[in-house]
């Protein structure tokens, strides 16, 4: 009884300084809590994944709406404004009667150094979600929780990869390197060059292609962010895609891959110069990395271009990418060059694997220390004797580290 009495003591207490900070309160008797999930809708899922996939039997799914923007106005006045918690809901609101506005923008932040922002394109206007109701006041000592779906556009299933993005974030923070103005994805603008999917610029694109939107592609868009990551992380170290490849090694080309003018440059499958295939294995991996829970003996990548194995297969096509492919040594053997395939199977391993796996820290280090103590950049162009060596600098050649690094170099022929 005396716990009771002092509880209910405490709840008053609370709703007085609300009312003392707050105007036209009179009526203040209990809470609102307005929580919300971004609803998504992917082309790409239901292929072995473990995250963001679709509600059974739905061609949607849900995620609560963690760290997203929000107001809340009352009447007409502001009574809440900020991030919400990591369910997706706002701080408790006092309950009085009124005509209440819930407004959701889709920004997702977990400190002032960790923010998405997603835009419809480089207007940068925002795009957002918005609920207004008469509600009654709430009765005394009790918090009602009103829940919104938001869904209808694209950019809601970007917001949900972002929330994904900015959860993992929380828990390692090199998932999203600080960065101090926010991260922006624009769900519905092709790339300056062209394409309709890419990281350039600081920013992410996503754009239309066979009538569809890559910002319904979550491995698209987790994969684009990969390079926003490893951009803020270790710099990016040179990409170009001129690499020559006999017509006749046709399964370490392109050639498969629709439509030709935005997608031909590279592929999973295409031997790549080996820095090249390094830094778009890393964006796969990123990609396998989220959607994948790393304590599974399996891990499958859906893959958003065509793939050819003896025939083509249409994307979204399920990779297998806990398996050692060896494709360049199996197919496309040619010393110094590399497969995204390769790499994506070799960073997902050593970054989820064993006692001695190499956290998105430990990558950075080996990366700095092949890029001569510093964040690499268009100057370097590392190949897997780079990785090796750096790896043997920091820890030593005997170390468990090393042997690991080694070893599933060979297992998954990114050695060469
Ligand atoms: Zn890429």
């Amino acid at each position: 009884m005396k716990n009771t009495m002092t509880l209910r003591f405490l709840m008053f207490a609370g709703v007085l300084t609300a009312i003392a900070t707050a105007p036209n309160t009179s009526l203040a008797v209990g809470y609102y809590k307005f929580c919300a999930r971004w609803q998504y809708q992917f082309t790409d899922q239901g292929l072995g994944e473990d995250y963001l996939k679709h509600t059974a039997g739905q061609s949607y799914g849900r995620i609560a709406a963690a760290r997203s923007y929000a107001m809340v106005w009352r009447d007409s006045t502001a009574v809440w404004g900020g991030y919400m918690n990591s369910s997706g809901c706002t701080g408790s609101i006092v309950g009085n009667a009124g005509t209440y506005l819930f407004w959701i923008f889709p920004e997702v932040s977990s400190s002032s150094n960790k923010k998405i922002s997603i835009y419809p394109d480089s207007n940068e206007q925002w795009y957002t979600w918005s609920y207004s109701q008469y509600r009654p006041a709430v009765p005394s000592g009790s918090t009602v929780t009103l829940w919104y779906n938001l869904g209808g556009d694209p950019i809601s299933s970007v917001a949900a990869v972002a929330t994904e993005i900015i959860n993992r974030a929380v828990s390692d923070t090199n998932f999203l390197p600080d960065k101090s103005t926010p991260y922006k994805i624009y769900a519905n603008q092709m790339c300056p060059g062209g394409a309709s999917a890419c990281y350039t610029g600081g920013r992410v694109y996503l754009g239309t292609l066979n009538g569809g939107r890559a910002a319904n592609i979550k491995t698209a868009i987790a994969h684009e962010m990969g390079h926003a990551n490893m951009d803020y992380l270790m710099g990016i170290p040179k990409v170009d895609y001129n690499h020559s490849v006999p017509a006749d090694l046709t399964h370490c080309r392109c050639d498969h891959v629709s439509p030709p003018e935005e997608n031909r440059l590279h592929c999973l499958q295409s031997r790549e110069h080996a820095y090249t295939s390094q830094a778009e294995g890393w964006a796969h991996f990123y990609a396998a990395d989220l959607f994948n829970n790393p304590s599974d003996s399996n891990c499958w990548f859906a893959y958003y271009k065509e793939f050819l194995y003896g025939v083509v297969a249409p994307p979204p096509v399920q990779i297998n990418a806990y398996a050692d492919h060896k494709w360049i040594r199996t197919l496309c053997s040619y010393s110094s060059t590399g497969s995204e395939l390769d790499w994506l199977t070799l960073y997902w391993k050593v970054n989820n694997k064993t006692a001695s796996a190499f956290s998105f820290a430990d990558l950075n280090n080996v990366y700095r220390k092949i890029c001569g103590d510093a964040k690499c950049d268009s100057n370097d162009v590392p190949i897997w004797n780079s990785t090796l060596i750096a790896v043997g600098l920091i820890y030593g050649t005997t170390h468990p580290k090393f042997i690991f690094w080694r070893d599933t170099g060979v297992a998954k022929g990114t050695d060469l």
